[in-house]
């Protein structure tokens, strides 16, 4: 199964990706999460990613292509992936037909997670994360212990740079912008399946199955 999880930031594609990896069997390809590794390593590439990155805007087309095209070649990726993230512009979308096409894969699916906005900025600015064991939390939704650490292993929780209100509108209006498009582009090539993520996690787990296997 080849899929890519398209959907405005805090959409769910990453909760929604994961539980698809243990499903299938398959990698996730989060080029958010490779990013933030590469900035917490301070390597060349996440050093220029990161001024980026904190004030929501996109990183450079050529830089994530570079990612995606290396990782795919990995051998974890031969019978599937999902892609979490990416394409988010349609050069990434048209370099990404190219890289498929090299390695002689195509696409089976598009999801597109639907989510209202006030949702979504209710979802993003709620984010926490452990910083020591990485569990997941939302102030509202999954709140931490009382003192506000990690239910799990006590840890201090964290809110990732880019979950500010600024920053969070700076990103959906480019997810508008240059990303969304991508759903007609999708569905002009017969691989767009939307599905509400607006439902209970587990729902919209069991509604994307359902859909990735009867399209
Ligand atoms: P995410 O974790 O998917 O929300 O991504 C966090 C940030 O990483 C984004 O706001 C961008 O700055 C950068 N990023 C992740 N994926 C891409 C991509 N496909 N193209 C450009 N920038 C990306």
């Amino acid at each position: 199964m080849k899929i890519i999880l398209l959907g405005a930031p805090g959409a769910g594609k990453g909760t929604q990706a994961a539980m698809l990896t243990e499903w299938f069997d398959i990698p996730q390809i989060s080029t958010g999460d490779m990013l933030r590794t590469a900035v917490q390593e301070q390597s060349p590439m996440g050093i220029k990613a990161k001024e980026y990155m904190n004030s929501g805007e996109l990183v450079p087309d050529a830089v994530v292509v570079g990612i995606v095209r290396e990782r795919l070649q990995l051998d974890d990726c031969q019978q599937g992936f999902i892609l979490d993230g990416f394409p988010r512009t349609q050069p990434q979308a048209d370099a990404l037909k190219l890289v498929l096409a090299e390695l002689d894969k195509q696409l089976d699916s598009v999801v597109s997670l639907q989510v209202d906005t006030e949702a979504l900025i209710e979802r993003l600015t709620g984010r926490r994360t452990c910083a020591d064991c990485g569990k997941g939390y939302h102030l509202k939704y999954e709140p931490p212990a009382q003192d506000g650490s990690c239910r799990s292993c006590g840890g201090r929780l964290t809110q990732r740079e880019d979950d500010s209100e600024d920053t969070i509108r700076n990103r959906m209006q480019i997810y508008q912008q240059l990303t969304a498009p991508l759903e007609n582009y999708y569905r002009s090539e017969g691989l767009l399946v939307v599905v509400d993520g607006m439902k209970e996690i587990p729902i919209v787990h069991q509604e994307i199955v359902s859909a990735l296997q009867s399209h």
